[in-house]
């Protein structure tokens, strides 16, 4: 794939006119014909390039010459420039509140687009070398900043502006593949036997290490000004899929979607996959393994079942030649495809319970209702201790309400949407982590089951009290007033309705 370059122009260089080196050598797609192409090729080439390939490629048409010390210093401040006014949005944005919790909400498609948008523009900034300097930042890849449902991105973000306000000099940010480079030795130069240095190269492998290192802080500060503006326009125009993002914020209190957003981190992007034998991942075993499908279920049912190797495959074989080629049959390993909590990390509390009851029983579960209760972080009145009690004994209920005479009566959700909402809102009231969430869940209860036998509005609002304090029944009608104010049902309701366009058809969490 890489093809030498030819090089007939014999004037010297100068930094601005450096011919596109890596990108060439890598024979990488033009970002105007295909962004996403381009992308992935990008991503593949720094991925198979060590810091010391990356910096002997680039420093070909370089001396010392190009760096006296008046240089040098200047290059410092202008990378200073740039990351003051880096540091500037960040700190406004994060101070404002929201931000994180906007772009965690985001789909996996829209984020893309704004980290895409933030590397076309970091490719375009006044750098030495342009594109080529996304070879020297193996951490801004659209890969890397999207794991944990893109966590990664705003941790990124996080650090870059810390690092930036610790110090008033340029900000150099750490690094270990980069700095590999950093300690080459001299005869290093010599060993470029493709191209023959036409001029007397510098031997100062020091100054070159940091005209790089400096460009490849400047190449990150652009990428985030780009990514980050880019994002902040589709807030301000809400256009793209940032509309139904900020319905949902302004809908719906900023508890809810924050708390949804951080469910959102845990989830995965795609199924993992397993050896159908002993279970583990690619990654787990290590040493670049090449895991293989069963060829007769790939060409017969378009179904994947893996394995690590072949003794894998053939120790599995009394077991899988039951279905082989004749049903999609596989065995729900955590996390992969078959699993249908595969989204949810293999550390998800809520999502391990479910596929441990499922086991139990010996079938999938066809929903969320075993999110319990968990420890209370205060002191909980009796009567909010026994609701708790009943709760993790009999984890289909939702809610246990009591008619006048004592009698208790389950109450059960079946919308998902629904279910999740409310047993979030719960377990913020019953572990009194938080102040609200009693509302919600109050004003929900209320216009399910007031006019079910032997309950009343009355009746439900003096148990809710005698659990949770005086003050609920204020609470709950200042909610019930705000919903009718919005023309909502109610305000879970609402929030099912309204976040649809974010999470598309929540019935997935509980089935296959
Ligand atoms: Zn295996
Ligand atoms: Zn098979």
């Amino acid at each position: 794939m890489a093809s030498p370059i030819k090089d007939d122009d014999d004037t010297v260089k100068t930094p601005e006119d450096f011919p596109p080196l890596l990108s060439k050598k890598f024979n990488i797609t033009d970002v105007k014909q295909d962004a996403l192409k381009w992308d992935k090729e990008w991503e593949a080439a720094i991925a198979s390039s060590t810091a010391a390939d990356v910096l002997k490629e680039m420093s070909r048409f370089l001396d010392d010459s190009c760096f006296d010390p008046d240089a040098m210093e200047f290059f410092h401040q202008d990378l200073r420039r740039v990351q003051d006014n880096v540091a500037k949005i960040l700190r406004d944005l994060f101070d404002e509140g929201h931000f994180d919790t906007i772009w965690l909400l985001l789909s996996v498609a829209e984020k893309k687009r704004h980290i895409n948008e933030g590397l076309k523009g970091a490719c375009e900034a006044p750098t030495f070398w342009g594109q080529d300097c996304r070879a020297l930042c193996p951490e801004v890849t659209v890969s890397n900043l999207l794991t944990q449902g893109g966590k990664s991105f705003v941790d990124f973000l996080a650090r870059v502006l810390e690092l930036t306000e610790s110090s008033l000099q340029p900000a150099f940010l750490p690094n270990s593949w980069w700095e590999q480079a950093s300690n080459l030795p001299n005869p290093w130069w010599e060993e470029t036997p493709d191209v023959p240095p036409r001029r007397q190269i510098s031997q100062s492998t020091k100054l070159m290490f940091e005209v790089a290192t400096i460009n490849r802080n400047k190449f990150i500060g652009h990428f985030i000004m780009s990514s980050v503006l880019s994002i902040v326009s589709d807030i301000t125009n809400r256009s793209g899929g940032m509309k139904g993002v900020l319905h949902v914020m302004e809908n719906t209190k900023g508890y809810v979607a924050r708390a949804l957003a951080q469910v959102k981190t845990t989830f995965r992007d795609k199924p993992l996959v397993r050896c159908e034998n002993c279970t583990k991942t690619p990654e787990e075993i290590g040493q670049g393994v090449r895991f293989m499908v069963c060829s007769v279920c790939k060409t017969k049912l378009n179904f994947e079942i893996h394995y690590c190797s072949q003794s894998c495959q053939k120790q599995d074989w009394s077991l899988h030649k039951r279905t082989c080629g004749k049903k999609p049959v596989s065995k729900g390993l955590s996390g992969t495809k078959g699993d249908s909590l595969w989204a949810f990390g293999d550390s998800d509390p809520s999502a391990n319970m479910i596929r441990d009851f499922g086991k139990k029983e010996g079938r999938h579960l066809t929903s969320l209702r075993d999110i319990g209760v968990n420890p209370c972080k205060g002191k909980r009145t009796p009567a909010a201790e026994r609701q708790a009690e009943m709760l993790e004994a009999d984890r289909n209920v939702d809610y246990f309400l009591f008619t006048a005479s004592g009698e208790a009566v389950r109450f059960v959700i079946d919308d998902p949407g629904a279910k999740m909402i409310f047993r979030i809102n719960r377990g913020w009231v019953m572990t009194k982590s938080s102040e609200t969430g009693l509302d919600a869940m109050g004003e929900y209860i209320l216009k399910i089951m007031s006019g079910y036998p032997g309950l009343s509005r009355r009746i439900i609002l003096k148990q809710l009290c005698e659990e949770h304090g005086v003050s609920t029944t204020r609470k709950i009608m200042a909610l019930e007033k705000k919903s009718r104010e919005h023309g909502k049902s109610t305000f879970i309701e609402g929030w099912v309705k309204d976040s649809s366009s974010v999470f598309g058809d929540l019935a997935w969490l509980g089935s296959r």
